[in-house]
Parts: structure tokens; sequence; C-alpha cells
């Protein structure tokens, strides 16, 4: 077997599959070193198991709002196993997926741990490597701050593997995966606790959005407990006690944390091999992904820009085709306008500037508000609401920001995101015929 290739990537996630896979397509020699999963976080311990938990989660308001329907939906119980095997089932499928389209594709897959010994040189394990290009794709890993107890604290990655499900549930941290297990574990049956330091979770999020989740979360009985910091884990009998700041107590069954992700750089150097590390340990790339030493690049969580599959999925693309395509990018990686969702209970979708971001930037904004109750629960009592908001440039009438949370407000995000990204005016929103009855309509009548 060759040990000599145009590019040896290191991780095979979201970023260094596709790297991999179209630096193949584009002609290179390619090697692709994985140690523990094939399709990295997001299809392990990430995007993929998280979604079909959260559907998993949905269920138990769908059998009530069933009964507004005229169906009788009764003695329905859940079993926590059945969810956790048939996910890992699935996640199983998909490794092989990923193995068989690498393998397809014609890269060389190596498993073990990948080590950068130098210039053009990688290690995986005892076997040595030379490649003309090394790229670092390694992702990232939970981060748990240090503190008495901190040990008890379990992390996301356990979530997704539970010997049973526990019944009084603390989640720390308030961004994307604190406030989506929030509401998963609520769904699925946990008494939740959702422990943030600040004022209000979602801290990047516009700040109506914000407003809004937590008040629909409130009104699902789940505990928000912010301007709380943990400074003590003990151990009480089968249970974790939690001190806060202010001397008060709580015991729960299981205490997870939630508290951001750093890069992975574990063992991935040899000594002198180490490239420029940003200030929060990450490594240092420029415009084009390359790193402080020549031919080594980094992309995806490891550089720590946006840590989110689609945006490595992009700069993987990007970079395969910078070294090997033919035709080269016309620019570099474009992070404006970049949507997002946070699957939390409700959903939010998000493209653009927050009203508070837009305030900083433009001179004047115009500020579109809605907020209304789903069709689907007008038969019933149940009161759950969505909020809709543009921000609009008040010079140039674009549209700056579209927030919304609620039923399906990633999908109808997704869609407007194109709208946005082509630079939609408000006009251009009014001038769209809308479909009725949906929620997405909202969008383009408010006036
Ligand atoms: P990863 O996907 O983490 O892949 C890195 C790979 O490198 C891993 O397989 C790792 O085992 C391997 N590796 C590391 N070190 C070595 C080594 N030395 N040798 C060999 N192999 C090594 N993003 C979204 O867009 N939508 C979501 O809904 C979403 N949900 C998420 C939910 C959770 C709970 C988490 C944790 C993340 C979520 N994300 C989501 C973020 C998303 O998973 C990441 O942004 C994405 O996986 C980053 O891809 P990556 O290629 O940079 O790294
Ligand atoms: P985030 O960066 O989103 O949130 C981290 C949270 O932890 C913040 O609320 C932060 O507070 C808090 N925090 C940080 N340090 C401490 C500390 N020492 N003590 C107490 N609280 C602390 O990270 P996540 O772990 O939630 O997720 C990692 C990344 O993965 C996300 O940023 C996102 O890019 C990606 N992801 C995407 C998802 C999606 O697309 N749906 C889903 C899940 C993850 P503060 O705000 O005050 O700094």
């Amino acid at each position: 077997m060759t040990t000599e290739f145009d590019l040896v990537v290191i991780g095979a996630g979201s970023g260094g599959v596709r790297a991999a896979r179209m630096a193949a397509s584009h002609g290179a020699r390619v090697a692709i070193i994985e140690e523990r999963f094939f399709g990295g976080t997001c299809v392990n311990v990430g995007c993929v198991p998280k979604k079909l938990f959260s559907y998993g989660s949905h269920f138990p308001q769908e059998f009530a709002l069933a009964e507004d329907f005229g169906f009788s939906v009764q003695g329905w119980s859940f079993d926590w196993a059945t969810l956790r095997d048939n996910k890992s089932r699935e996640i199983e499928r998909l490794n092989g997926i990923y193995q068989r389209i690498l393998d397809q594709a014609g890269v060389t897959v190596f498993e073990g741990h990948g080590k950068v010994l130098g210039q053009g040189r990688v290690a995986v394990d005892d076997q040595e490597l030379s490649a003309a290009n090394i790229l670092i794709a390694t992702g990232g890993k939970p981060y748990v701050p240090e503190f008495p107890g901190c040990e008890l604290a379990r992390i996301s990655d356990d979530l997704f593997y539970l010997e049973t499900l526990p019944e009084r549930v603390a989640v720390v941290g308030g961004g994307y995966i604190a406030t989506e297990f929030a509401g998963i574990l609520h769904g699925l049956g946990c008494q939740v606790t959702q422990v943030y330091r600040g004022d209000l979770f979602l801290r990047g999020f516009d700040g109506d959005i914000r407003q809004f989740v937590a008040e629909q979360m409130r009104g699902q009985e789940v505990d928000l407990k912010f301007n709380s910091d943990v400074t003590r884990l003990d151990r009480v009998g089968s249970g974790k006690q939690v001190t806060y700041q202010d001397g008060s107590q709580q015991t729960f069954d299981e205490v997870f944390y939630a508290t951001g992700r750093v890069p992975k750089l574990d063992g991935l150097f040899a000594d002198g091999a180490t490239p420029t590390l940003t200030e929060k340990g990450a490594i240092k790339v420029d415009d084009g992904f390359a790193t402080s030493i020549p031919c080594l690049y980094a992309l995806g969580d490891v550089i720590d820009r946006v840590q989110l599959t689609p945006v490595a999925l992009a700069e993987g693309m990007w970079l395969a085709a910078q070294l090997f395509g033919e035709s080269k990018p016309q620019a570099t990686m474009d992070y404006r306008n970049i949507a997002t969702a946070v699957f939390s209970h409700p959903n939010i979708g998000t493209v653009g500037l927050s009203q508070e971001e837009a305030l900083q930037q433009a001179s004047a904004i115009r500020v579109y508000k809605s907020g209304f109750r789903p069709m689907r629960y007008t038969l019933g009592d149940k009161q759950e609401r969505s909020f809709i908001k543009l921000i609009v440039d008040d010079e140039t009438d674009k549209v700056l920001g579209l927030h919304m949370a609620g039923e399906d407000a990633a999908e109808i995000t997704q869609g407007f995101a194109v709208a946005i990204k082509m630079g939609a005016s408000k006009a251009d929103f009014d001038a769209t015929v809308g479909i009725h009855p949906t929620a997405a309509e909202e969008l383009v009548t408010m006036r």
C-alpha cells in the first residue's frame, strides 16, 4: 500500500470526510485517519442522534393534541432503551455509509490515532505516511470548568448512551446544547432545571427571541434558573447535590454540563510540530485555512470560527477545490448570513443580524414583529405560540435579519435564508404572495 499521498486528512468528521472526498474527486491521492467514529461528532454524538431524540420528545404533546381532533390516545408509555438502541442502530448504519463513501471515492482509510510529525510527515499509530499536504479536521470536545466535584458532571456525549433516563436532571449552560437538551429531556418526561450563569440564555441570538423562548419554556414547566453559577457538586446517596454561588442547594439524579466545546488537539503534534494557536487554543489559520506551518491546513471546529456541520462541509469543499480543483474558488469562504437553528422547544431559526447587531451596523432600522397561535393548536387549550421578527435597513430596505421561534422554525428559515443571502429587500418580501394557511406566510404579510 502506498504511504505517499497528496493529502492526508486527520479526522473523519463532517469537514474531514468532505475535504477528503472532494480532493479525491479532483484526482488527488488522499488518505484519511480516524481514531474513534466515522462521521465525527455530528453523526455520532451531535446533530443526528440529537435530532432523532428531538423528534421522539415531541410525541407526548402530539398525543395530547390528537385528543382535540377526536382521536383517543390512551395508555401510552415510553421506553427509553428502545429509543436509545434504535438511535444507535441507525448511527451504526451511518458509520458504515461514511466508510463506504470514502472507499468508493478512492480514499485510503486508516483507523488509529493521527499525529503530525513535521512538515509532510504524519504518523498513524506506529506507521508513518508522507504527504504533500496535511489537513487537521479533528473537531472539538466538551469543556467542563474546574470546580470541586466537577468529575461528577456528565457531558453531552454521555446523554446519547444513558443506561436509564434520570427523573430529576440539571442541565448547566445556556447555549445550543443545554437549551436543546433541556427541551428534549423535558419532552421525554424528565423534571428539568436549566442552570445558566447570565441574565438570559442563548447569548448572541436576538433579544426578543431569547425572551420569547424563555417564556415558552417556563410555560411548559421547565425550571429556568438564570443568574446561577454552580460552585460545587457532591454525591448524595444515588443523587448529585448542586451547590449554587448563593449557598442554596438542590439534588438531582443527574447533572449534565454543556458549557461549550474546545478544539481537540490531544497528542496531535510531535514536539516542535505545533502550529500557532489562537488565544482560545484553536488552530490559527488564514483565509485559505493555512496554518503557520507550510502545507499544513486546518478547518472545522478545530479552528473555532463557526461550530456548525454545514460550515465544516463548506470549508472542506473550498479547500479541496483550492488545493486540487481545476477551477479555484473565486473568493474566500463567506461567513455572512449563515442560517442556524436551535432545536429547542420551541425551535429557533435565525439568519442574519439580531436587532442588537443591526443597531450597531446600520444607521436606522425598521423592526417587524408578529406573535401568533399556530392553527394546529386552536381546537384545544394548548397555549404554545410562535414568534417571527424581521430586521430591515431603513435606508436600503434590505432585510438584515430574520428570526423565528416556534413550530417548523428551522425548516422555514432554511428557505428564507436563500432570499436573505441574495440580498432581498422588504419590498421583495411584500411582493411575494403567501401560501395560505401556513405559519411561513406571516413572513411575507408583516406590514
Ligand atoms: P468532528 O465532526 O468533531 O470530527 C472530528 C473527527 O476527528 C472525529 O471523528 C474524531 O474522532 C477525529 N479525531 C480527533 N482527533 C483525532 C486524531 N488525533 N486522530 C484521528 N482522528 C481524530 N451542528 C449543526 O450544524 N447542527 C446541529 O444540529 C448540531 N448539533 C450538535 C449537537 C451536539 C450535541 C454537538 C456536540 C454538536 C452539534 N453540532 C451541530 C456541531 C457539529 O457536530 C460540529 O460543528 C461538526 O461535527 C464539526 O465537524 P468537524 O469535522 O470539525 O469535527
Ligand atoms: P455554546 O458556546 O453554544 O454555549 C456554551 C454555554 O456555556 C454558554 O451559555 C456559556 O455562557 C456557558 N458557559 C461557558 N463557560 C461556562 C462556565 N465556566 N460556567 C458556566 N457556564 C459556562 O456551547 P455548546 O456546548 O452549547 O455547543 C457547542 C457548539 O456546538 C455551539 O456553539 C454550536 O456551534 C454547536 N451546536 C450547534 C447546534 C445546532 O446547530 N443546532 C446544536 C448543538 C451544538 P455565556 O453565554 O455566559 O458565555
